[in-house]
């Protein structure tokens, strides 16, 4: 059936294309490819040609609407460098602009480095946040992690060596000092799954940045904290912080101490203090 396909790929193994993906790509009459050069390689390991093209959202608004037009009567095939487009990768635009012009769209599922980060790394799965990648500025990264501090649920982070025990502070800085899990090379040789707590794993990672491909998990606010956490050790905490310490600060400090929102924990601050 004519349409877009969007098909996951590996994110190391080659072996992990399923069959389904391996039969489509072999009967598609075009490949829409985030990097033509990478997607040839997995097309020589399947022994396949098949005409590509590159795509990305940023490229023209006309290369979208020729494959949105070919959709009409052809197999289109989106795929990005490894794992499932759309997630981190491009596609998003393709697919948008698919449905809106009626095209048949669908999906062949397959490898995705943040949910196979999240089964390995033992922290609870039953809720969990796709975060992408953190900014790489300072103050954009304190930003963007405290709009997640106040979540209880797992928080999964794409990253790259050289910035890891970086934004591994940034996360023990705005969250709390959490347990988490640094994944590694998903799949490939030297696979690995390193887990302990932030501020841990930020040391282990400080003058040895890993090579390869990471995923950061950060476990919820702990259990201990939830339970604590009641309005009236919430208040004494801070009555205690603030005895030797300015408002803002001592809201910090207790917000880290039971994994809670700072901004939350720092107006209630502030009418502790009101209230004398
Ligand atoms: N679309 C892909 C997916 O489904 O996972 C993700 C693309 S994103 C541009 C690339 C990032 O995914 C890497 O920087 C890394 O954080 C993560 N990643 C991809 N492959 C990985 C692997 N084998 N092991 C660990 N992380 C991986």
């Amino acid at each position: 059936m004519p349409g877009l396909y969007i098909v996951a790929t590996p994110i190391g193994n080659l072996g992990d294309i399923s069959a389904r993906a391996a039969a489509l790509l072999a009967r598609a009459d075009v490949i829409a490819a985030e990097d033509t050069r990478v997607t040839a390689k997995l097309l020589s390991h399947l022994g396949l040609r098949v005409p590509m093209t590159p795509y990305h959202d940023h490229s023209d608004e006309r290369v979208r609407a020729a494959l949105v037009e070919r959709m009409a009567s052809e197999v289109v095939v989106l795929v990005s460098d490894a794992g499932t487009p759309l997630i981190s990768d491009p596609g998003y635009k393709l697919v948008r602009d698919a449905r809106a012009a009626g095209r048949h769209v669908t999906t062949l599922p397959g490898p995705c480095a943040a949910i196979a980060a999240i089964t390995l790394s033992g922290l609870p799965s039953d809720r969990f946040v796709f975060a992408g990648f953190l900014p790489s500025k300072a103050k954009a990264r304190a930003d963007t992690i405290a709009e997640f501090s106040g979540l209880r649920a797992s928080l999964v982070f794409y990253e790259s060596g050289p910035r890891l025990s970086a934004s591994l502070a940034a996360l023990a800085q705005g969250l709390g000092d959490r347990e988490a899990a640094v994944a590694r090379e998903i799949s490939k040789f030297y696979e690995e799954c390193v887990t302990g707590t932030l501020t841990e794993l930020a040391a282990r990672y400080a003058d040895t940045p890993p090579k390869g491909e990471i995923v950061i998990v950060v476990g919820p606010p702990g259990e201990a904290a939830a339970e604590e956490a009641d309005d009236a050790t919430l208040d004494a905490a801070l009555r205690e912080a603030m005895a030797d310490k300015p408002v803002a600060q001592a809201a910090k400090a207790v917000a880290k101490r039971f994994g809670l929102d700072r901004h939350e924990i720092y107006a209630r601050a502030l009418t502790l203090k009101d209230a004398g």
